[in-house]
């Protein structure tokens, strides 16, 4: 009876322990208070309760006596985590720092507050905004001929470079007072999400002006006269922008460019000025080579103290006019079949007057905190966007290419391998597009979330990667033949591009999501972290037994609930919500409180050997990212006002990214260095095992069929794209045979039910005449089955070419 009473007791306080954020004074104090009653009343044996009181005061006197706190537990654990430190860079503290924590913060730290999520406000765009995209980006659209541009002319013809120009495409980010276009970030991104869906080409040349480059480095730390000089003519494609840091030597590591300005007396204008003899060598610089202005990063050395005192200025960012002396520029990359320009760039001594570093000279030396800033922004817009356009067209094109394409006598859709391809399309493409739009919620509330904004340069590229080989799979040979028409097969081919630039994937994953989540996102690791490199000792320890008291009350109540959650499968977790979706806010809880209390004890565990555990970090980012997917899925379902009809996407989505987290939370446990503390996280975060599934092949019937279908349902899904009608376009024509067929089909599904299915052995045309001439269909009928089969086989149809060294057409 007494361990019934025991068990009831602890049961309680946990539970109460997940429920109620309190100090642990407040927890010791009522623990003592219950170990008084409990006896009193005889609920529990007096063996029993001496046993609990020794245990409670060998724990709780050492915490709460100061001294010996202090003695036996504070100094010896700073002292550890003191050594145990691994040394930071300036340049690491910067990325580490740049940037805020949003709806992160909240995943992270074990109980989010979902009202913060379905508070925030949905981006919408302005009228002007609206009217952009309605006229200027969809007529740029319609200029674009993908084939002609990456295949024959290797570049966007000029008129489309002039109309990009005079309609201020590389102003979006530019405010009006400089003659720019002053768009909100939703606004930016749908630009780009539209541009993508009709050629890659295109977007990238629209999105690297207005993404981490001269325009954006000079609104933030430009001084008035760069702004002024410059802002406007980059608005107006006067000046053609890019941005240079990657070299030979330094890819990932690009804090480590080798490339140097020594701080020197120069010519400029006539005079003796202050400035850099500067030599670099850049490689992969998109627009650089029709660039003019050349944003330039490069490590400053000051050896004759012409500055200051110090020799190592670290990394500068300058604007350099390319008609400079000594700049060499104008070769191209080929970065796999795309046609943007890219290519190489470099100088050999050139004079860079102070004038032309960003911010003046007092800005010489922050150019890595410079970028890691702006990255931590921009890297939410350029990439999510071109990924949503990528995701949205191969939902489009594939659900109606499934549709109208038949093998033996049914559309391949209604298969269900196929089904199972299309299904990942549609569901990864809603959580994609839904991530995207909460994202850009943040941005455009003014926060710089910049762990998120890894998340969803990562996941999203990833997703995009997924969708197109899907819908390369179900298009089969149709995708694989380029030429005018293939629709798909440029973006196939320029995957790794988006994978690779703004964080190469496999180090964002592995290294920057979860190691800058670490840091930014708990809420004592970065105060912790300054008290231990804290000059006076005994000052740290002091902030450090503060700090320390806080943490343990919250891994406590973390590993608590993580707990309490795990064993009743989610369902003591609050969910903002009732119906069928409020499950999901249960199970995210759940895991959340789960994830930091991992997070937690391998930081304590691990400590800086954690930075090198990239498989351990890559599955906490894992966990982190896709609890943030499942989050936004339902935040969009909410925005929406729960239509029905995407339910199945929003079940798939939800169940995908939970499966997700908990695999990458099990991967963790069961790859834990440390064996014993593998079993104890096992047993606080998975006591019942892994319960949760991935989604129903019923839920991917549902949503393969719905990407079929004419429905709301998809039109909202794939909404922001370029869809023309002009049935001599590819993609207007595969529009057009999808309405023909739809139609066609109620023609055929009487015919059939009456026994009259088309057989090849006839000529088609043949077997519509005799149709008609038995009255089994009118005239306008077989006009319509004629004209349906006749533009769903010039849709089927791939180009082919004289025979010969190169296809040219
Ligand atoms: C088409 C294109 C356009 C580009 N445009 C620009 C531009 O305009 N301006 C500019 O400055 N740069 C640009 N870049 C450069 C781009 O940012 C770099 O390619 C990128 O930073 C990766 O560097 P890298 O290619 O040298 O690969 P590497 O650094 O050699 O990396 C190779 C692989 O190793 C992984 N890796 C490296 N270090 C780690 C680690 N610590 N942990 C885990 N994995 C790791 C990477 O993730 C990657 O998968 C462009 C590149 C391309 C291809």
């Amino acid at each position: 009876m007494q361990w019934l009473v025991l068990s009831l007791f602890l049961l309680v306080l946990l539970a109460l322990i997940t429920r109620v954020r309190a100090p642990l004074m407040n927890w010791s104090i009522g623990i003592a208070i219950a170990l008084f009653i409990l006896p009193a009343v005889g609920w529990i044996g007096s063996g029993l309760a001496i046993a609990l009181w020794v245990l409670f005061l060998l724990i709780m006197v050492p915490l709460h006596v100061e001294d010996l706190r202090i003695n036996w537990l504070t100094t010896p654990l700073f002292k550890h985590m003191k050594k145990s430190l691994p040394p930071m860079s300036e340049t690491e503290r910067s990325a580490m720092e740049a940037g805020n924590v949003w709806w992160d913060a909240e995943l992270f730290q074990g109980d989010p507050d979902w009202k913060e999520l379905l508070d925030t406000p949905k981006s919408e765009l302005t009228d002007e905004e609206e009217a952009f995209l309605n006229g200027p980006v969809e007529e740029l659209c319609g200029m674009l001929d993908d084939w002609d541009i990456t295949h024959k002319r290797n570049d966007l013809p000029p008129e489309v470079w002039r109309y990009i120009k005079a309609n201020k495409f590389f102003g979006m980010i530019i405010p009006k007072a400089y003659g720019g276009l002053e768009f909100s970030a939703y606004a930016h991104s749908q630009v780009i999400q539209k541009i993508s869906s009709r050629s890659t080409t295109a977007a990238v040349t629209v999105m690297v002006p207005n993404s981490l480059g001269p325009a954006e480095l000079l609104l933030s730390y430009g001084t008035d006269a760069q702004k002024d000089l410059y802002l406007p003519r980059l608005a107006t494609g006067e000046e053609v922008p890019c941005f240079a840091l990657t070299g030979p030597e330094a890819g990932s590591d690009a804090g480590a460019i080798p490339d140097r300005g020594i701080v020197c007396k120069g010519e400029f204008n006539g005079k003796k000025v202050l400035g850099f003899r500067t030599s670099w060598e850049k490689r992969y610089i998109t627009l650089g080579p029709v660039a003019t202005t050349l944003g330039l990063a490069f490590h400053a050395y000051d050896p004759d103290h012409l500055l200051g005192d110090h020799d190592d200025l670290g990394i500068t960012c300058a604007l350099v006019p390319t008609d400079t002396k000594g700049v060499k520029i104008g070769r191209r990359h080929n970065p796999l079949d795309s046609a943007f320009q890219n290519g190489p760039n470099s100088g050999k001594n050139v004079f860079i007057p102070m004038e032309w570093i960003i911010g003046g000279q007092e800005q010489v030396g922050s150019g890595w905190r410079m970028l890691v800033e702006r990255l931590a922004v921009g890297r939410g817009i350029s990439l999510p966007s071109l990924s949503c356009g990528g995701a949205k067209l191969c939902s489009y094109t594939t659900g109606t290419y499934a549709r109208i394409r038949k093998q033996f006598h049914l559309p391949i859709g209604k298969f269900e391998g196929v089904e199972e391809a299309m299904a990942r399309i549609g569901g990864l493409t809603y959580m994609m597009d839904a991530s995207r739009t909460l994202t850009l919620a943040a941005l455009d509330q003014g926060e710089k979330p910049s762990v998120l904004t890894a998340i969803v340069k990562y996941y999203l590229t990833e997703g995009m990667r997924q969708a197109v080989n899907d819908a390369m799979d179900v298009h089969g040979g149709r995708g694989i033949c380029l030429g005018p028409s293939n629709y798909l097969g440029r973006a196939y081919q320029t995957i790794p591009v988006g994978i690779t630039v703004e964080g190469a994937n496999i180090l964002t994953r592995t290294l920057i999501i979860f190691g800058q989540g670490a840091m930014r996102c708990h809420p004592f690791v970065m105060a912790e972290m300054e008290a231990l490199n804290s000059e006076d000792e005994d000052e740290g320890i002091r902030v450090f037994d503060g700090l320390l008291m806080n943490h343990l009350a919250y891994v406590t109540a973390n590993a608590a609930r993580s707990f309490v959650y795990a064993i009743t499968l989610g369902r003591f977790a609050s969910s903002p919500v009732t119906g069928e979706v409020a499950n999901y806010y249960r199970q995210l809880a759940r895991f959340s409180a789960a994830f930091a209390t991992m997070a937690d004890i391998s930081l304590l565990v691990l400590g800086g050997a954690l930075k090198r555990k990239e498989k351990l970090s890559g599955r906490f980012a894992d966990a982190l990212g896709y609890m943030y997917l499942c989050s936004a899925t339902l935040k969009r379902f909410e925005d929406d006002d729960r239509p029905a009809s995407d339910l199945p996407m929003v079940h798939w989505s939800c169940q995908f990214a939970l499966y997700q987290v908990q695999e990458a939370l099990f991967g963790i446990v069961r790859n834990y260095p440390v064996k014993l503390i593998g079993w104890k996280l096992l047993a606080l975060g998975f006591p019942l095992g892994r319960r949760l599934h991935l989604p129903s092949d019923r839920l991917g019937h549902q949503i393969s069929t719905m990407l079929m279908e004419d429905s709301e349902a998809r039109s909202r899904l794939i909404n922001g794209i370029y869809l023309p009608d002009d049935p001599d376009d590819i993609t207007g024509r595969l529009g057009h045979a999808f309405e023909l067929t739809l139609k066609a089909d109620e023609v055929e599904k009487r015919l059939r039910s009456s026994g009259h299915v088309y057989e090849p052995s006839e000529d088609y045309n043949s077997w519509l005449r005799r149709l008609q001439e038995e009255s089994l269909i009118s005239r306008e009928e077989k006009t319509l089955m004629e004209e349906s089969y006749k533009t769903v086989y010039s849709v089927v149809m791939v180009d082919d070419f004289p025979a010969g060294k190169r296809a040219v057409k």
